[in-house]
C-alpha cells in the first residue's frame, strides 16, 4: 500500500458549546491539518495523486475555514468545533472531493489530523 500526505495550515476562532472551562470562551488557534490518503496502485507516471491536486483540493477547504469564528461556518454553527469534529470534517469533505475526480487508480482519504496547538491533535481515521 502507498500513502502520501499534505498539510495546510490556517487560523480560526471557535468557542465550544456544552464545555466548562477555558476554551467556553472565545479563543483562536494556529491549525495545523494533515491528510493521509492510500491506495494499492499508482497512475500512469507513478504516483499514487498529484500533491499539487492534493494541496489544491485541501486548500479549498481550508479557505472556507481561514481567518473565521467557527461557530458561524456551517457545519460547525450546528456542530461543536472541536479538534474532532472538525477532524471529521475535513474527512468526508477530502473523501467526497477525491471521489468526484475521474481516477484511473483508485484512492481512499486513511487519516485527518488536526493540530490546535504543538502539542495538541485529534485523528480522524476509518476504524
Ligand atoms: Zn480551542
Amino acid at each position: 500500500m502507498f500513502e502520501v500526505s499534505v498539510e495546510e495550515t490556517f487560523a480560526a476562532g471557535h468557542a465550544l458549546r456544552n464545555y466548562h472551562g477555558k476554551c467556553e470562551n472565545v479563543h483562536g488557534h494556529n491549525y495545523r491539518v494533515r491528510v493521509l490518503v492510500a491506495g494499492e496502485a499508482l497512475d500512469s507516471a507513478g504516483l499514487l495523486v498529484d500533491f499539487v491536486e492534493l494541496k489544491r483540493v485541501l486548500r479549498a477547504i481550508v479557505e472556507k475555514l481561514d481567518h473565521t469564528f467557527l461557530n458561524d461556518v456551517p457545519p460547525f454553527d450546528q456542530l461543536n468545533p472541536s479538534a474532532e469534529n472538525m477532524a471529521h470534517y475535513f474527512y468526508t469533505e477530502m473523501a467526497q472531493a477525491l471521489g468526484a475526480g475521474a481516477r484511473t487508480n483508485p484512492v481512499r482519504v486513511s487519516e485527518v489530523k488536526i493540530w490546535e496547538t504543538d502539542t495538541s491533535s485529534a485523528t480522524y481515521r476509518l476504524p
